[in-house]
């Protein structure tokens, strides 16, 4: 009895295994172990349990969350919580609110570590065949709602050290599964009381008066987070300025300090990384796709190939809390595991030979330097002309002599200026790696720039059709989707619509990402023959019904062009509907015609594509669910 955890009698209800089972609620004694969550037939007037009639896995649990009653419930029935494991949901209903949440948080104490935990549930009940909050009819179809954050447990340094109970001693290497972090997240909201210490990734070069200097892996305190893109920031001898966000991380784990440690980073942009420095031994420590954990990514030539193959270890616990990778070698600290199996390979491929590391590039920051959106002029340098678009010119140059940038130079009477100055001023603050930065405005001459973030392979639509090798690999082909749906998902966070979503409007940088631009935009082009629904320079191809008869842009207009976007992905830059004038698409697509399937595209990619394409808007995904969908199929693909 002393392994029991919790002992509680509640209400179970039937589990409906097969579509013909009976529903009912049973009262059940269950028992929480750590191993096992049990229940049994209960005696009542006895007040004694009985035979066993079922039991879960700890280890199996995906998730424990409350469950949302529904209308006119039984008193008995209204704290019903579910526990998700891989034959679906047990739902349990407590007797209080109390009791329910002393065993949801005791549960999620005890899954916290384990394998595939979800990050979307279904917060209603599975009832007759359906999901009774998103209406699907499939039992296993992914939830409907994001959990806050996974599983409730944040990933730091006292959560991992609190394990529940020695990892078995496995072999070193493992294959990582299907976890996903989420798409990037909108910047935090402002935390008036912070007081945090961040650690600088990169060193930072005041741009204005108000600026701090940041110097590479120096500490740093918060004091204002008012503007998420510059942080008011305290150096440790006490001078004070801005800094930009996104040059600096918490210092959480202690492992932001080590230039192999990549904060963020999933297995298939460790992999990228790694293949392209090409060195054998070359390595990283990332975060696992498990909260609180982490995974060495090693690249390997063994057998003298030239490409090499990339291996990914865990970084195992002892009940203890020490660290291991090899079993016989524990250490109190990650870095001194690192430091050993640098000169050690102790069961693993090779020894890590090679810091790799992504930290080479410093990002793009919103501006060139804390609220500053007017350029002065003078500092730019014009060096080549990158090609002309809607607005006129756009030239390659620098700023100050050293910073790479993009220059609009705005055809007078093409756009709508004073509208569009006021505009950038909330366009500078939309920043994510898969959007291009605005980084200012030039508006005090004739004609005004734009300035904005260079991308050295240009526009995606040339990249796809003459930039990529002549067979691109499917990872490659999903990796760009990816790109857009999480520069999108940021976007549809932000409530801003883009209008204008097609290959041609995406860049792509050095390491071939890619990253959406000229959101928003369009409302000031003064032509009407591209503002008109019925003009010849309208996006017709990439826009879905509602937007063709009746001008309504939405995110759901957005979500159709993207999938037009794929699909030009995965044709390779090819025009949609080729062989249709204007005036036949908006008929034809009115009337139900949609694009084919790609070569390229398997049915999995071609469902998403066509996911995008229902004509009712509201029926179409979001960002975010696409986005999370691209990815799943990434993992499948890796
Ligand atoms: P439209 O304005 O009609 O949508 P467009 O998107 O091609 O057409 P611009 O955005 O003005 O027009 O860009 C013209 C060309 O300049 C692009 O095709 C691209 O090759 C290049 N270009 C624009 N911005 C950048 C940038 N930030 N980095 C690198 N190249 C760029």
């Amino acid at each position: 009895m002393s392994d029991n955890i919790l002992e509680e009698l509640f209400i179970k209800r039937s589990q409906q295994k097969k579509k013909t089972s009976p529903l009912n609620y049973k009262e059940r004694w269950f028992v929480l172990t750590q191993e096992k969550i049990s229940y049994y037939d209960y005696d009542l007037d006895k007040g004694k349990r009985k035979g066993l009639r079922g039991s879960v896995d700890v280890e199996k649990i995906k998730c424990v969350e409350t469950v949302q009653t529904e209308p006119n419930t039984p008193q008995e029935r209204q704290y019903p919580f579910q526990i998700i494991y891989d034959e679906g949901p047990l739902y349990i209903f407590a007797k209080s609110e109390d009791v329910r949440a002393l065993w949801i948080k005791t549960l999620k104490e005890l899954v916290r570590f384990n394998k595939d935990l979800m990050q979307k549930y279904h917060p209603c009940f599975w009832h007759d065949g359906m999901w009774l909050c998103c209406q699907q009819e499939v039992k296993l179809a992914m939830g409907c709602k994001v959990l806050d954050t996974k599983n409730g447990f944040k990933s730091t340094q006292s959560s991992r050290r609190a394990s529940r109970k020695p990892l078995p001693p496995t072999p070193v290497e493992f294959q990582e599964k299907q976890g996903r972090p989420l798409p990037p997240q909108p910047p935090e909201p402002p935390a008036p009381s912070a007081s945090m210490t961040v650690i600088a990734e990169y060193s930072y070069t005041a741009m204005t008066d108000m600026d701090l200097e940041l110097r590479k892996d120096e500490e740093y305190t918060i004091l204002e987070k008012s503007d998420p893109n510059w942080w008011k920031a305290r150096d440790k001898y006490g001078k004070e300025g801005y800094i930009p966000s996104n040059y600096v991380v918490e210092a959480a784990s202690g492992l932001e300090r080590f230039n192999w440690y990549s904060k963020n980073m999933n297995r298939s942009q460790a992999e990228q990384l790694l293949k392209s420095e090409n060195k054998d031994g070359g390595f990283l420590v990332r975060d696992s796709s498990k909260a609180g954990k982490y995974t060495v990514s090693l690249l390997t030539k063994v057998g003298g190939e030239t490409g090499g193959s990339c291996r990914h270890y865990n970084i195992c616990t002892t009940a203890q809390g020490q660290f291991y990778l090899a079993e016989k070698h524990h250490f109190n600290t990650i870095p001194e595991l690192i430091n050993y199996h640098q000169h050690n390979a102790a069961g693993m491929v090779s020894r890590l030979k090679y810091i790799v590391s992504n930290r080479a590039q410093p990002p793009s920051t919103a501006g060139l330097g804390y609220g500053v959106w007017e350029i002065d002029p003078r500092y730019l340098t014009f060096i080549r002309e990158l090609g002309t678009g809607q607005f006129g010119v756009v030239k390659y140059g620098k700023w100050q002599g050293q910073h790479d940038v993009a220059i609009k130079m705005i055809k007078e009477g093409s756009m709508s200026e004073d509208d569009f100055i006021e505009e950038a001023k909330i366009m500078m603050k939309l920043r994510h790696e898969n959007l291009v930065q605005l980084y200012g405005v030039c508006t005090k001459q004739r004609p005004i720039y734009i300035v904005t973030e260079f991308l050295v392979n240009g526009c995606l639509l040339g990249y796809l059709k003459e930039g990529l090798t002549q067979h691109p690999t499917p990872i490659q082909l999903l990796e760009m989707c990816k790109d857009v749906s999480e520069g999108m998902a940021y976007l549809e966070s932000q409530q801003y619509i883009h209008r204008d979503l097609a290959a041609r409007n995406c860049l792509v940088d050095g390491n071939g990402t890619v990253k959406v631009t000229d959101f928003g935009l369009s409302r000031y082009v003064l032509d009407d023959e591209y503002t008109s629904s019925a003009g010849s320079k309208f996006p017709v191809r990439w826009s879905p019904p509602e937007v063709l008869l009746y001008c309504k842009f939405s995110s759901k207009s957005d979500i159709w062009a993207y999938g037009v976007l794929m699909w030009e992905v995965y044709t390779l830059g090819r025009l949609p509907y080729e062989r249709l004038n204007n005036t036949e698409i908006v008929d034809q697509v009115s009337r139900g015609l949609r694009l084919y399937r790609p070569q390229l595209a398997n049915e999995k990619v071609y469902s998403i594509m066509s996911s995008c394409w229902h004509e009712k808007a509201d029926e179409r995904p979001t960002f975010q669910e696409l986005a999370l969908n691209v990815q799943d199929l990434l993992y499948e693909l890796q």
